[in-house]
């Protein structure tokens, strides 16, 4: 571990933000920095390559076409897909997300269901009930037990035979809770349900494999991985993508487009292409390899153990400290297995945006709010937020030492 350690600090100096800003940044659950590989492959494609993809023969949209291709390759060795053409390419988890729920909503029937957990994002919860609403199922809430892991017998009790979707996220943008994919996707294929899974926050932070997890779609965002903003993945099994229609339709994504008869007659490309439309963000594509390949090279492992070995201290820190132990309440299991580099908490009777703005007092970035996850907040009780510190590769021990001083000084002059 000491060895591991030694590399994690050599990459702070990968990421410029943290040499022109003073900045202990604990908030990569919304955004993470991205290094100066990133930036650099992004400027290349705008002063090297810039031109569409896909629809010229001309050499400079041919290198960008591959360098696009190329992307697609990248992350689906990252996520241990089969094929390329299980790599589409979005704007974010928010934009795949609702992808899915409209490719596969508009088709459910009152009869049938659709389960969730009370641990969504809002981009796993509003897409489906939309599309509720407009089609009349049922959606189906799973639960949290107290110690805030999914409630396994909850969800297996409410999946039945008119379940049709189980969308669920991988890991809570609030409590760092994991849920066990592979169970849930036994329970799926038991009832020859969809498996969709937003794995905004776990793929960043742990090895992924879709193919092990058994997903059927799986969702997440470059810019939470190192990469740009604006560029995003839907993972969609080989297996489902017969079944599937584009739900959002223009140019380049079909082999033709006829008129005959007063009749429109289309014939869609092959995937993943059919679920681009319009110009991507190609410079995007090419920074989120960019990313991939940076995280590859540290290894994903590595990263995981990294991410726990930080969130350990910040844990055991927290809780330990005799002037902070009796004023805090930490959200999210106990159980280190079980849990991402999230740390969300309250002080006792402070206001979560109070606190943040203390820290930041200290140059220390953390969220606070209800981080898109209403009705989990109204679950735990912290109906006024929480504040959130999100850990990454770039963040050590002494960040958090600084952290939990400037939570010491709060609290002896505010509560
Ligand atoms: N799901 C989860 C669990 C998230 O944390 C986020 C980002 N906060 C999203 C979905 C939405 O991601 P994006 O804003 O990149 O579309």
């Amino acid at each position: 571990m000491v060895g591991l350690l030694t590399d994690f600090r050599s990459i702070r100096d990968d990421f410029p933000i943290l040499r022109s800003r003073k900045v202990i940044y604990f908030d990569s659950a919304a955004t993470s920095l991205k290094p100066t590989q990133v930036i650099r492959a992004v400027r290349d494609y705008y002063e090297l390559f810039t031109s569409n993809v896909h629809r010229g023969v001309h050499r400079l949209s041919m290198e960008a076409s591959r360098l696009y291709e190329d992307a697609h390759e990248e992350v689906r060795k990252f996520i241990n897909a089969r094929y390329l053409d299980e790599v589409v390419f979005t704007s974010g988890t928010t934009q795949s997300l609702n992808l899915v729920a409209y490719m596969l909503g508009l088709s459910l029937n009152p009869t049938d269901n659709v389960v969730v957990s009370i641990m969504e994002h809002h981009s796993n919860l509003l897409p489906w009930v939309t599309l509720s609403k407009i089609r009349g199922f049922k959606l189906r809430v799973v639960g949290i037990k107290d110690d805030y892991k999914l409630d396994y017998d909850e969800l297996s009790s409410l999946v039945d035979r008119n379940t049709k979707v189980i969308s669920i996220t991988h890991m809570s943008n609030v409590l760092g809770t994991l849920v066990d994919v592979k169970m849930v996707s036994k329970i799926a294929r038991e009832v020859d349900a969809f498996l969709v899974v937003d794995g905004a926050q776990s793929v960043p932070h742990i090895p992924i494999s879709v193919v092990d997890l058994g997903v059927d779609f799986m969702a997440f965002s470059g810019h939470k991985m190192l990469g740009p903003t604006g560029i995003g993945v839907l993972y969609v099994r080989k297996e489902v993508q017969d079944s599937l229609t584009p739900p959002f339709t223009g140019g380049g994504i079909v082999d033709s487009v006829k008129y005959e008869g007063g009749e429109f007659s289309i014939k869609f490309l092959n995937m993943p292409w059919r679920f681009e439309p319009g110009t991507p963000n190609i410079a995007g594509a090419v920074g989120l390899a960019e990313a991939v390949r940076y995280l590859r090279k540290l290894g994903m492992d590595n990263v995981e153990a990294y991410g726990k070995d930080l969130l350990s201290y910040a844990l055991s820190k927290l809780s330990s400290d005799e002037l902070i132990a009796d004023k805090i309440l930490i959200y999210g299991p106990r159980d280190l297995g079980c849990r991402g580099d999230i740390i969300a908490f309250n002080i006792v009777d402070s206001n979560p945006h109070v606190v943040a703005s203390y820290l930041d007092s200290y140059d220390i970035a953390v969220r606070s709010g209800l981080h898109c996850a209403h009705p989990l907040h109204q679950r735990i009780k912290a109906e006024s937020g929480t504040v959130r510190a999100s850990l990454y590769i770039y963040n050590t021990k002494e960040e958090i030492d600084a952290m939990v001083n400037a939570l010491r000084e709060y609290v002896l002059r505010f509560t």
